[in-house]
């Protein structure tokens, strides 16, 4: 398993299929002026399935297929058909809004998805289309009820908790852990970028240990979960009587640099070495001009051995030059 500067072992890479989105939440994408990557500088399937056989060849083993949004890509099923029988990928998962998932759980599964996690902000109608912006509840909600029923598990939710938005919605989501296995997990806003998508992040920011004491306020106390996972970025818990877990993802308040193991792959081929920070190694170029998995594989330990630690989020900065739909959390 390739180490970083700082001892942090590296084996978990995240791939963003597409910087394009069906959904426009308010602390990721702008709702206008957006440059996409143009369709033919996105890394085909074939390209995809190149990065990763390299990135096994150095020692990594969990894959996440994000975005944008993945379920986008048109070539999404043939995509997880050949990353999941690459000998060596350990852990297939992908990050979704769900939407697609009623017409895609059943294929995805079948090629060789794992699981998924998908986002959702609030139970409320109104709420969640203030926030997310162009979905609704009913069909993120049939996206979840797709995954389930395609075994696609443990169904993980992410939801990002916003000033004046949706923190009150806590208490709902995490009272879902009370029937269901699902893994319920909330985020701090991370202003990524310079425009108006960090503006709102940085000035809508709930502090986990706010939603936290709202939940145990609503539905008593939460009894930690023992670490599973070093490189886990959530905090876990459990509700006395509930059957799911609750997670808390706190990259502002508890920052958790230190067990990072993750890289990013972003839509047009580029190895971004932290989200936080701009640094990135490009790949794409290397594949486009006759470059052998040999060659990627020099580029991502190149990579590993460049990424930083330590982030600004506490003063309120990261990125210069990308927003989180162009990154892929
Ligand atoms: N479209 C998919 C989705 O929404 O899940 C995948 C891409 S999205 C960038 C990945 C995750 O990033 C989302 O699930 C959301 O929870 C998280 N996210 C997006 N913008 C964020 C921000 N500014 N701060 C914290 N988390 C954010
Ligand atoms: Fe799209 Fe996901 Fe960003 Fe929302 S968080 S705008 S669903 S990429």
């Amino acid at each position: 398993m390739p180490r970083d500067g700082f001892g942090r072992e590296i084996d978990y890479l995240r791939i963003s299929l597409t910087d394009h989105c069906n959904l426009r939440c308010a602390y990721c994408m702008p709702l206008t002026g957006n440059a996409f990557v143009p369709s033919d500088d996105l890394l085909t399937a074939e390209e995809i399935e190149t990065v990763v056989r390299a990135a096994v060849a150095v020692g990594f083993r969990k894959f996440r297929l994000t975005g944008g949004e993945p379920t986008l890509r048109a070539d999404l099923v043939d995509i997880v058909e050949r990353l999941a029988r690459v000998p060596g990928v350990r852990d297939l998962a992908m990050t979704t809004n769900g939407i697609l998932l009623p017409r895609l759980a059943q294929r995805l599964a079948a090629a060789g998805l794992r699981r998924v996690n998908i986002h959702v902000d609030s139970l409320d109608p109104v709420r969640l289309a203030r926030l997310m912006r162009w979905g609704t509840v009913e069909e993120i909600w049939a996206g979840i009820e797709a995954a389930e029923a395609a075994g696609l598990w443990p169904i993980k939710l992410n939801t990002v908790v916003a000033r004046g938005h949706n923190e009150e919605d806590v208490v709902a989501l995490a009272a879902l852990t009370l029937t269901r296995d699902w893994h319920v997990r909330f985020i701090e806003t991370m202003p990524l970028g310079v425009g108006d998508t960090a503006g709102f992040a940085r000035a809508r920011l709930v502090p986990n240990e706010e939603s936290r004491a709202r939940i145990e306020a609503a539905l008593g106390g939460l009894d930690p979960i023992a670490c599973e996972d070093p490189a886990d970025e959530a905090r876990n818990y459990r509700l006395g009587h509930g059957r799911g877990v609750i997670g808390f993802i706190s990259p502002v308040t508890a920052p958790y640099c230190g067990t990072c193991n993750r890289m990013r792959l972003t839509a047009d081929g580029r190895f971004h070495l932290c989200l936080l920070n701009d640094d990135e190694l490009d790949v794409g170029g290397t594949l486009r001009s006759g470059g052998t998995s040999e060659d990627v594989a020099r580029i991502l330990l190149r990579a590993v051995g460049h990424k930083p630690t330590g982030h600004r989020l506490a003063v309120g900065r990261s990125t210069e030059k990308h927003e989180m739909y162009q990154l892929g959390g």
